[in-house]
């Protein structure tokens, strides 16, 4: 990055947290670049025994995973899975809890970007499931063993549905607001006390 995103001010190097960093000299900006980040979701959707798995496609290869996609700056990340939910199978499901996160450092020369995906079970509450046809090209509930057949199913999406059918409803949920506890756009999400 070479110039201020705040003041387009081109910005010059400082030491901050032991690392020369893109930072705007200009008078009141202040404004440091740490690199950039992104925020992903999963979700593995619950209909009883059976999950929501789409088939992928590019010019090079299909594949099968669960849904899911990118977080909006704006968008909380339950309404962000419910949304990717909706637009890519046509169902409606609503959040029971975490099951797991990635964190991905930006090693990658090619793809120097960090990100966060979370992963979600949730549970199918309308629809039945229909492809897009633009990010999804099939769409359906598959048991277990009808998904380790599916060909090239995603390893984390195999990786996730293994947990969400084998386990109790253990994972973090999401904290009710609470005066003094969330600030505006936060949703907390951890370990239920019982
Ligand atoms: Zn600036």
């Amino acid at each position: 990055m070479n110039f201020c995103p705040r003041c387009g001010t081109p910005l010059v190097p400082r030491l901050d947290g032991g690392r020369d960093r893109p930072t705007c000299p200009a008078e009141g900006c202040g404004y440091t670049y740490y690199g950039d980040a992104s925020i992903g979701t999963g979700a593995v959707v619950l209909r009883e025994d059976r999950v929501l798995l789409i088939q992928r496609k590019t010019a090079e290869r299909i594949w099968w995973q669960i849904p899911g996609g990118f977080v909006e700056i704006d968008e909380s990340i339950t309404e962000a899975i419910e949304r990717e939910i909706l637009e890519e199978t046509g169902v409606t499901a609503r959040v029971r809890d975490v099951i797991a996160i990635r964190h991905a450092a930006g090693v990658q020369p090619q793809w120097p970007i960090a990100n966060m995906y979370t992963i979600m079970r949730l549970d199918h509450v309308a629809g039945e499931p229909r492809p897009d046809l633009e990010e999804s090209f099939e769409a359906g509930f598959y048991s277990i063993d009808e998904a380790r057949g599916l060909q090239g199913l995603s390893g984390i999406s195999l990786w996730a549905i293994e947990r969400a059918l084998g386990l109790p409803n253990h994972g973090m949920r999401v904290e009710p607001i609470r005066e003094g506890l969330q600030r505006p756009g936060h949703t907390l999400l951890g370990l239920p006390l019982e």
